[in-house]
């Protein structure tokens, strides 16, 4: 009777707190799943962003995406699989043989997990009632949990949220742990449906029937979209926008950029010829080398810099000497610029292949001898930010000047990428081998009266570089090493991008080293790569792409192996990329033109 009586106290202050119920949620993330329909997603999630008070609203839009850190953050929540069964066990009082004989039938934990949780809840009663908040606090634990004792606490920690679960929940709760949600929520979808749902006027008449929607007016649509998709382009938050968004159109129209947080940088398309990139920017174009270093987005405030990679990583202790030359040749008290960092032998003074440098990005100690050995020189090409102004709607050319009026170049610190404003090819031809012949990759071909955008790949710029031998790709499996190789992941699985996920290219084993000292070797990369494992059969395991390598091969061949048609032969690691997301890497069409590149 009290024990009753306490529930129902508890009851009614979740019901006074409005803490949204978990259970919402999982019945959000089942319609998603069982649709493949964009439009009828972006309905449901609409409704679902409706019902969500202000304080749950950055929960369930990281939640819907599968996650429970902001982008900007690398922390991942980094549960095994064996943990996962090991939680799903003590939940339900199933053996561990038991479990994952199922999931070998089932060949995914979150099924396995709500299929036990329904049948030990027909002979016992829920414990309680899970809210979004619960479960996600939950996650973030889980991802900071480390040291001794630390599995035995996350499995506790699982398989109390499963005690709690409601079968649907507990299908869900399996598959946050593991990051491998399986409702297919693009970015894009979550935009609109901020959109329908917080803006006023906007949600259009969704037709079901035939996928369809009917805004009043198209124009008018498509441009309360574009504002929510700039807001989280300045913002990389979901959830501040919504909750922006609901204020109104003025509120999230003077959303500006946040000095000091990490900006999506905007990307490049490719273009196989000098005509066809001046057929994208159009002429005259402004041309730069294009260097072989890595992206640097720094962030000034009077005499604060931050300094990010383009996964938004913040790097700033492992490059003091960068966050000397902008304090001392950048004469802005506040600004954002986009630069690219290159390494330079500190004898010859010339320029070094990416790789020279890339072992300073995780660098934690030894960091002032680092930056001896192997220096860097910033090459400033754009800017985004200057004294409390938006620089994002400017074109190009003016932004060039401003930087330009700002940077007081000096060699080998920094400087502006070195440009020529040109619209003919005979001209860009020779700046083109001007720039490979100091070191260089090639050229960028950028439209000077284009804006900023972060984070897309729109042509605003394009780059234009040799005949290619080298790809970064996404690692999405590996397989167990057997004898020597044993504990190791070997025999990696690699993906390029395409047009909706990833595609499969090939597998690769060659070039990893048996030793840290001599390069990338097997067992960083299974360092790497175990936090990311989401199935595991026999000894293939698929993980969840994040980690990009750059490979050379022979040759590129046709080959229906694999999801993209395309194989490569004899691929050789060369390097980790641990600058590169998933999204730097190379597309299809890249692939496309290095196989056709090769025929010529
Ligand atoms: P890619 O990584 O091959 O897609 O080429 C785009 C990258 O080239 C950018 O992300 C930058 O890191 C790099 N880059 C080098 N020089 C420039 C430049 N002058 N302007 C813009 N990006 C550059």
């Amino acid at each position: 009777m009290r024990l009753l009586r306490k529930k129902r106290i508890y009851l009614k202050e979740r019901a006074y707190l409005l803490l949204m119920e978990y259970e919402e949620l999982a019945k959000a993330y089942d319609l998603l799943e069982k649709t493949p329909k964009r439009l009828k997603k972006t309905s449901i999630i609409s409704s679902l962003i409706s019902k969500t008070k202000d304080e749950d609203l950055g929960m369930v839009l990281l939640l819907l995406r599968g996650r429970v850190f902001p982008d900007y953050e690398e922390r991942e929540i980094g549960v095994a699989s064996r943990l996962v069964l090991k939680a799903i066990s003590t939940a339900t009082g199933y053996g561990v043989n038991q479990v994952e004989r199922l999931w070998s039938t089932k060949g995914d934990l979150g099924l396995v997990a709500e299929s036990l949780i329904a049948k030990k809840s027909q002979n016992t009663l829920f414990s309680s009632d899970l809210s979004v908040r619960d479960v996600f606090g939950n996650l973030q634990k889980l991802a900071v949990l480390e040291g001794q004792g630390s599995v035995d606490q996350k499995v506790k920690l699982i398989a109390s949220m499963l005690s709690s679960a409601k079968p649907m929940e507990a299908k869900y709760i399996v598959r946050s742990v593991l990051q491998d949600l399986r409702v297919g929520v693009a970015d894009g979808t979550l935009r609109d449906a901020i959109a329908w749902s917080c803006l006023e006027g906007v949600k259009p008449n969704y037709d079901g029937e035939s996928e369809s929607i009917k805004p009043d007016s198209r124009e008018e649509y498509n441009e309360a979209v574009g504002l929510v998709q700039r807001a989280i382009d300045k913002t990389n938050d979901f959830g501040l926008v919504a909750r922006i968004a609901r204020k109104g159109r003025n509120e999230l129209e003077g959303l500006k950029l946040v000095v000091g947080k990490p900006v999506k940088v905007m990307l490049a398309q490719k273009a196989a010829t000098i005509q066809e990139a001046f057929k994208a920017v159009g002429t005259p174009a402004a041309i730069e080398y294009k260097y072989d270093g890595f992206r640097m987005l720094v962030s000034k405030q009077d005499d604060e810099v931050k300094i990010f990679t383009r996964r938004l990583e913040e790097v700033t202790s492992q490059f003091p000497e960068v966050k000397e030359y902008v304090l001392k040749n950048v004469k802005a008290k506040t600004c954002v610029l986009d630069s690219e960092a290159v390494g330079y032998n500190s004898k010859t003074g010339k320029y070094t292949a990416f790789q020279s440098i890339s072992q300073r990005i995780k660098r934690k100690y030894g960091i002032e001898k680092m930056a001896v050995q192997f220096p860097v020189e910033l090459n400033v090409f754009d800017i985004l930010f200057l004294e409390g102004e938006d620089l994002l709607g400017k074109p190009f050319g003016e932004r060039r000047k401003i930087i330009e009026s700002i940077i007081l170049a000096k060699e080998k610190k920094i400087v502006l990428a070195k440009q020529i404003i040109t619209g003919s090819v005979e001209e860009a031809q020779a700046f083109f081998e001007e720039s490979v012949n100091l070191g260089n990759e090639g050229l960028m071909f950028k439209k000077l009266d284009a804006e900023y955008k972060p984070g897309s790949r729109v042509g605003y710029m394009v780059k234009y570089k040799e005949a290619m031998d080298e790809l970064d790709l996404v690692v999405v499996g590996a397989e167990w090493g057997e004898g020597k190789r044993k504990g190791w992941l070997t025999s990696l699985v690699v993906a390029c991008r395409g047009d909706d996920g990833f595609l499969e290219i090939g597998r690769v084993g060659t070039g990893l080293k048996e030793k840290r000292e001599e390069g990338l070797s097997f067992d960083e990369i299974t360092e790497l790569l175990k936090p990311l494992i989401i199935r595991e059969k026999g000894r293939e395991v698929r993980v969840k792409p994040s980690v990009v390598i750059s490979l050379r091969f022979e040759e590129i061949q046709k080959s229906p192996a694999y999801s993209s048609g395309y194989a490569l032969r004899f691929p050789r690691v060369t390097g980790l990329r641990s600058d590169r997301s998933p999204l730097d890497i190379a597309g299809l069409e890249e692939v496309e033109d290095a196989f056709f590149g090769q025929k010529k």
